[in-house]
């Protein structure tokens, strides 16, 4: 089992509401889910609508970790939104400022 984080974004102008999930998956991203209590969440489920406004309008990046010692995480790690990481810590804490939990 893998352990995969997404960013998700709403494209709603009023909204532009900004949220992480971390995802469990083997195989194929698209049979990723999360555990909320003891309900399975599918990625392909969240990645379609917005936990705050429920539009049905939003962009979602797959974190991508590069691992370099050179780079130390700081805020544009911890509070990115885009897809790619490349510092030491591998991706772990890419985006962690929006995770839901
Ligand atoms: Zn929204
Ligand atoms: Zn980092």
């Amino acid at each position: 089992m893998k352990t995969q984080r997404a960013i998700f974004q709403c494209l709603n102008k009023e909204c532009k509401h900004v949220w992480a999930y971390d995802y469990q998956y083997e195989g194929s991203i698209y049979n990723a889910f999360r555990m909320d209590g003891d309900k399975k969440i599918l990625f392909i489920v969240d990645s379609k609508r917005c936990s705050k406004c429920d539009r049905l309008s939003t962009k979602v990046r797959i974190v991508q970790g590069t691992h370099s010692d050179s780079h130390k995480c700081g805020a544009s790690c911890f509070a990115a939104i885009g897809a790619n990481c490349k510092c030491e810590c591998n991706g772990v804490n890419h985006g962690k400022v929006w995770l839901l939990v």
